[in-house]
């Protein structure tokens, strides 16, 4: 199994890092107190079509292979987590994967451009991991539907100017009901709030109220019911990116905890040759290799048109748990100067911290990967979906 990039996706992966060098972004958002991205950088990689990476050359985009997203991930993680609205539709992808024409056409263009951001909500204040859940509601009312509910803890309220909102169609169903809309978020009826996160500042946080807002048919994405389904198949895709990213900045992490360790003498030598700083590395460096792995085998299935549950679970959370112990073991290395903002590992830990949550925590993708392996019985079991109580062949 090779996961090498071809030379097309060499040559993209030299445009990205290109571009990061021009705009000399890592320093900037280095140097930023609030650590917010640049909305103006995500224009200029919308001028080169950077947007459209992941959306098929027929909408517009330039259709690159999933385990391409997953080496520009990792080269983004390097930056900054925070550069993951840079390249590529992100949840937009929602739209070119799923909308129908009429929705294409509307939203794609300014998508692509950079001037549009795309946000998803599905997690509300009682309903997280388990989206059968879901309390926000839309009532169908002739040519409309009528929103009512509350999305909290989500990313980007400030800066999306569409949210891909899931609600439930048929209350009191479960995943069945669950339906996604294209909600325009400059609606009078919507109230947005904020709150501060940890990490991932690069992008605000909050939430935002639905106050009977009426949004047109057309601005349901796929059938009724098809909400689960979609959810799915996205996140299968998003996940591993998210997994990658982590490393990404792992990655960067370690290479700079080499050359620290190289070059800081205590003790009347370099502090690599302690061997606690010299094994950290080394297992970092290999735990942080056979989790890029697992990601690029994810991604490749993906391409081969085999998307697998289970495997995006596995690299998602072995990604982002890998990456957060090699950061938090690089700050370590780095003594006192790990602790503060200069040298940019404190900011790493906390952005890495938030993707153990986001987009399925850590324990619930060891759910999902024990439902694929032990059979969905037992996992209904333990979410206290009743079972005959007897062994079977035991
Ligand atoms: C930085 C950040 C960005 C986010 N951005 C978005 C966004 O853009 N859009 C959006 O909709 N949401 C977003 N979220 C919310 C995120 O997706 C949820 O926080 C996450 O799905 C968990 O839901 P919860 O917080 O309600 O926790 P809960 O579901 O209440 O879980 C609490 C604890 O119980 C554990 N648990 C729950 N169910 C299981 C299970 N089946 N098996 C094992 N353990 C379980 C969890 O692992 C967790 O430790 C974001 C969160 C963060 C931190």
């Amino acid at each position: 199994m090779s996961f090498e990039l071809n030379q097309e996706g060499e040559e993209l992966l030299h445009k990205i890092r290109d571009f990061f060098e021009r705009t000399n972004i890592e320093k900037e958002l280095l140097e930023s107190n609030s650590e917010k991205f640049p909305w103006h950088i995500r224009q200029e990689a919308g001028k080169l079509n950077l947007i459209g990476l992941d959306v098929n050359k027929a909408d517009g985009g330039m259709g690159v292979s999933a385990l391409t997203m997953g080496y520009i991930y990792h080269e983004c993680g390097k930056i900054s987590v925070n550069t993951r609205e840079l390249f590529g539709a992100g949840h937009g992808r929602l739209i070119a994967q799923y909308g129908s024409l009429e929705q294409k056409k509307k939203y794609l263009p300014p998508l692509l451009k950079g001037d549009l951001l795309v946000g998803v909500g599905l997690t509300e204040p009682d309903c997280g991991s388990d989206l059968a859940a879901t309390e926000t509601t839309a009532e169908r009312v002739g040519s409309n539907y009528i929103l009512r509910g509350i999305k909290q803890w989500v990313s980007r309220v400030e800066e999306s100017g569409i949210f891909i909102v899931f609600a439930q169609t048929k209350p009191g169903s479960g995943v069945k009901g669950l339906t996604p809309f294209i909600v325009e978020m400059d609606n009078p009826n919507i109230e947005k709030f904020l709150i501060e996160p940890m990490g991932m500042k690069g992008w605000s946080y909050g939430g935002f109220k639905l106050h009977d807002v009426v949004i047109p048919v057309e601005n349901r994405l796929g059938e009724e019911g098809e909400g689960f389904k979609i959810f799915n198949e996205h996140f299968t895709y998003w996940r591993v990116l998210m997994g990658i990213i982590c490393l990404g900045a792992a990655q960067k992490a370690i290479e700079q905890a080499i050359e620290y360790a190289q070059n800081r003498f205590a003790f009347g030598g370099p502090i690599g040759r302690f061997q606690s700083v010299m094994h950290k590395i080394s297992d970092h460096a290999t735990l942080i290799e056979a989790a890029r792995l697992l990601c690029f085998k994810a991604l490749d299935l993906i391409d081969k048109g085999k998307p697998d549950v289970k495997e995006s679970a596995m690299a998602k959370w072995l990604g982002t748990t890998v990456a957060y112990h090699a950061i938090d073991d690089a700050m370590q290395i780095h003594g006192a100067r790990g602790y503060v903002r200069e040298y940019g590992l404190e900011q790493r830990l906390r952005d890495v911290r938030g993707l153990m949550i986001a987009d399925g925590t850590t324990d619930t993708l060891k759910s999902l990967i024990g439902r694929e392996l032990l059979g969905k019985e037992i996992y209904n079991h333990m979410l206290g979906r009743v079972r005959e109580p007897k062994s079977v062949n035991v």
